[in-house]
């Protein structure tokens, strides 16, 4: 499983975005422990089996990216989330999802038992 996320400093973080945003050194010290918590929620993500937990956690990470737009000076915009189809497990089709960021549009499959668990 990979992760495009990675454990790291302001050093991780764009400039340019840094920049644009015009984010104070407050701002990027709650980004970065956002970072934080969404890699150790993806690592509970990893080692997690059971379904319903996986989509406990699944919440977690929608709220952390809530969170990480706040801190970067972004509306609340679930249209440009990008860490939901990235979790362990997901079976969502990710560049699918890469090229809807942004749009109100989202690809699930079937057989994702975050997004979309079989009918029990
Ligand atoms: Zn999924």
């Amino acid at each position: 499983m990979t992760h495009r996320h990675q454990e790291g400093g302001r050093e991780t973080l764009n400039p340019l975005l840094i920049k644009r945003q015009n984010r104070t050194d407050e701002d990027i010290e709650n980004i970065v422990e956002l970072h934080g918590e969404l890699h150790k929620a993806f690592d509970e993500m990893e080692a997690e089996t059971e379904t319903e937990r996986l989509q406990n956690l699944a919440i977690v990470v929608k709220e952390i990216e809530f969170r990480l737009q706040e801190a970067w000076g972004f509306d609340r915009n679930t249209d440009w989330h990008s860490w939901w189809f990235q979790v362990p497990h997901c079976t969502c089709p990710v560049l699918d999802n890469w090229d809807y960021v942004g749009t109100r549009l989202s690809v699930t499959t079937g057989g994702c038992p975050i997004h979309s668990p079989d009918p029990k």
